[in-house]
């Protein structure tokens, strides 16, 4: 019996059983699906992506996995150094782990014992935004803002040891103004908060953030998770603004297997490297660096500058620009649009009951949640089945 996400097992409908899988399209026994939403943001390049599948079939034929315990090997090796030539300034340090979850972990008690190395014990506070959503373990649950996902966290209240604050420069300020001495971090999903509801703001709060952050000797973490290798438009947030950590998931590896990366910069590194082994970063998940992970990570990552993709994200959202604005229907309360996304939100949320049934006919898999309907397609679709998946949005409420 499998124990399905998100769901009362009870009153769940049976999900789409899935044969077969190539490019934009999922395959089911009798029907073809565009996926809209790249298995959770995950399948950039489509499935059974050519490079990628040969990437870990190669590996597989030489070993699948070694612990990183007193070994290592030459696929993280090289992802690592990948990763340091791909990602901004000097965000060169690869902590790998299996889930976004446990990346955002890791980065979390990165940021805890930074300041537990220099002997400041009172920065026990974590700053995040309202509405944000890193993960379902329980530090990410904490450090999110969501109750629609965690409100199992009521059973003990509040963490005294996480601060929310809106998206806006005079809250921030009023934040670390209040908080700056007790504060270990500030973590932030960069200019797009996904699981929250697709909401976006100006990169000018997180200018400001860099510089708040500066000012206080607080470290700034970007869970990229979601909006790394180009969702918003910029390759990463982080080419823009530069944390002292980013965080990578989902697309890491194209979405063909599950693996984490918490990166991150010199200062911090340098804050673990001593003659003291109680200085050293006591975390180690069993399959952390796993070799068809990252062979898969590495050609995922030389398929995004082959296949000229911020060029493709950019045409992607400049005809979902053309399609959806202005668009509306009662009910719609905003239309929004970044990069290689973009969110209808109803007033209501009864309004999309009923949607994911309503696109499977039309041939397009899609899964509102709450009163967000979105999208966030693989960035190989042509511009058709871009098409198709808009107005199977806005047929839905054309047709009410
Ligand atoms: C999905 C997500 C996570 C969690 O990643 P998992 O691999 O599901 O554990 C963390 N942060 C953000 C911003 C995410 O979107």
């Amino acid at each position: 019996m499998i124990w399905y996400p998100y769901e009362q097992m009870k009153t769940m409908k049976d999900p789409y059983r899935i044969i077969d899988a190539e490019g934009v399209y999922l395959y089911t026994e009798d029907k073809k699906l565009i996926d809209s939403i790249s298995s959770w943001w995950s399948v950039i390049h489509g499935y059974r992506h050519p490079k990628i599948t040969k990437a870990i079939k190669d590996q597989a034929d030489k070993f699948s996995h070694v612990m990183l315990g007193g070994l290592t090997h030459d696929s993280v090796i090289r992802l690592a150094d990948k990763l340091k030539d791909f990602l901004p300034g000097d965000l060169d340090y690869c902590f790998f782990s299996d889930s976004g979850s446990v990346a955002v972990e890791v980065a979390l008690k990165m940021a805890l014992q930074y300041y537990v190395n220099q002997n400041k014990f009172e920065r026990t506070k974590i700053l995040s935004l309202t509405h944000s959503y890193h993960g379902d373990t329980f530090k990410t649950m904490e450090a999110g803002d969501d109750e629609d996902y965690h409100f199992i966290l009521k059973a003990y209240g509040v963490s005294p040891n996480v601060v929310h604050v809106d998206t806006t420069i005079e809250a921030l300020e009023e934040a670390f103004d209040k908080y700056h001495n007790e504060l270990n971090c500030f973590i932030v999903e960069p200019l797009l908060q996904g699981a929250g509801g697709m909401r976006m703001y100006d990169i000018s709060f997180l200018k400001r953030a860099r510089e708040l952050c500066d000012k206080y000797d607080v470290l700034l973490i970007f869970d990229e998770v979601a909006t790394g290798f180009g969702r918003t438009g910029y390759r990463f947030v982080s080419d823009v603004v530069l944390p002292d950590i980013i965080v990578l998931g989902k697309a890491l590896t194209g979405g063909h297997i599950g693996h984490a990366a918490t990166v991150a910069g010199k200062k911090v590194y340098d804050g673990f490297y001593s003659d003291d082994p109680d200085h050293a970063l006591m975390h180690g998940p069993t399959f952390m660096g796993n070799a068809l992970a990252c062979s898969a990570a590495l050609a995922s990552i030389e398929a995004f500058e082959e296949g000229n993709y911020m060029d493709r994200i950019a045409h992607i959202a400049e005809l979902t620009r053309e399609t959806m604005e202005g668009f509306t229907a009662p009910g719609i309360k905003d239309v929004r649009m970044m990069g290689g996304c973009v969110c209808i939100e109803v007033e209501d949320s009864s309004l999309l009951k009923g949607y994911q049934e309503f696109a499977y006919e039309r041939g397009v898999f899609a899964r509102p949640f709450l009163n967000y309907l979105y999208a966030m397609v693989p960035y190989v679709i042509s511009d058709d089945e871009l098409l198709k998946v808009l107005n199977t949005m806005k047929e839905w409420f054309e047709e009410k």
